[in-house]
């Protein structure tokens, strides 16, 4: 697989906000052929400012761990920030989980902003779901199963604690995610390979929204609900439709039947003649 390079334009066709960290496409080794996914917290302080979380990942390593840490960092506010192309160091060879005996060369490291214990309620829940929806992508463009979605502290069990929240909920909502986003592209355009169509319409959204200088208003997301919505009433619109059309055959062949006179009564076949037995 070598380089990841099409990290940020996946992240962004499923509706992402994306950053490009200085250097990332030439960031970490060339020596990487990943296979699955490795899920962390950064578990830094509960006031961490990104660039400071993002600079430790990508320029200055950790007490644990030399840069370039991780792939991936992902924001609270759930905005994605890609950092390296290349092999990383965020984690072990694997002693426990799905991944077992897997390195760095094979796996794919997102380091999300949280302290160790903070919760993934409440406000969080928006960094929570922009994790859901990036991993959904990643696998969708990778084709890995949801099972190489694997939890540092699976990885390394009794070593890590991260991440904090349920990692089979996490793969249940991640496969979740998959599902509905395959089901929705495959009714609006039924029958052909619609997913670039759909990309394709995203990308020229998101040009309209972001503007020439690539500033994101926000209103993103408001592109594709409006077509769900406009999608779901031409739907209703269509059932109406037909339904009202079988009702007018019905009476168009009602008001036949009155009509035609009735067919004249057929007479009944002549028997054979009996032919006489010769004797
Ligand atoms: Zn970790």
């Amino acid at each position: 697989m070598g380089r990841l390079m099409w990290l940020p334009e996946v992240l962004r066709d499923a509706g992402l906000v994306v950053h490009e960290f200085d250097g990332w496409r030439e960031r970490g080794r060339e020596s990487y052929e990943p296979i699955g996914l490795i899920i962390h917290e950064t578990q830094g302080s509960a006031h961490s400012q990104d660039r400071d979380e993002i600079r430790v990942l990508a320029i200055t390593g950790s007490d644990s761990a030399p840069a370039p840490i991780a792939q991936l960092y992902l924001s609270r506010t759930g905005e994605w920030t890609v950092v390296g192309s290349g092999r990383c160091n965020h984690a072990l060879t694997g002693f426990g989980g799905a991944l077992l005996g897997k390195g760095n060369s094979s796996l794919l490291g997102i380091e999300a902003a949280h302290a160790q214990g903070e919760t993934w309620q409440g406000s969080n829940l928006v960094q929570y779901r922009s994790y859901v929806r990036g991993v959904a992508a990643i696998l969708r463009h990778t084709g890995w199963p949801v099972e190489h979605v694997v939890g540092h502290k699976e990885h390394q069990p009794g070593d890590k604690s991260d991440p904090g929240f349920d990692m089979a909920q996490f793969r249940r909502d991640v496969a979740a995610a998959i599902a509905e986003e395959g089901d929705f592209m495959e009714e609006i355009i039924p029958g052909i390979p619609n997913e670039q169509v759909f990309r394709d319409l995203w990308h020229w959204m998101s040009g309209l929204v972001q503007g020439k200088d690539g500033a994101d208003t926000g209103d993103r997301f408001k592109f594709p609900n409006a077509i769900k919505a406009g999608f779901a009433t031409h739907t209703t619109a269509n059932e109406a439709l037909r339904t009202e059309v079988a009702a007018l055959r019905n009476a168009v062949d009602e008001l036949r039947a009155m009509l035609t006179p009735p067919a004249a009564p057929v007479s009944p076949a002549l028997p054979d003649t009996p032919v006489a037995p010769e004797g």
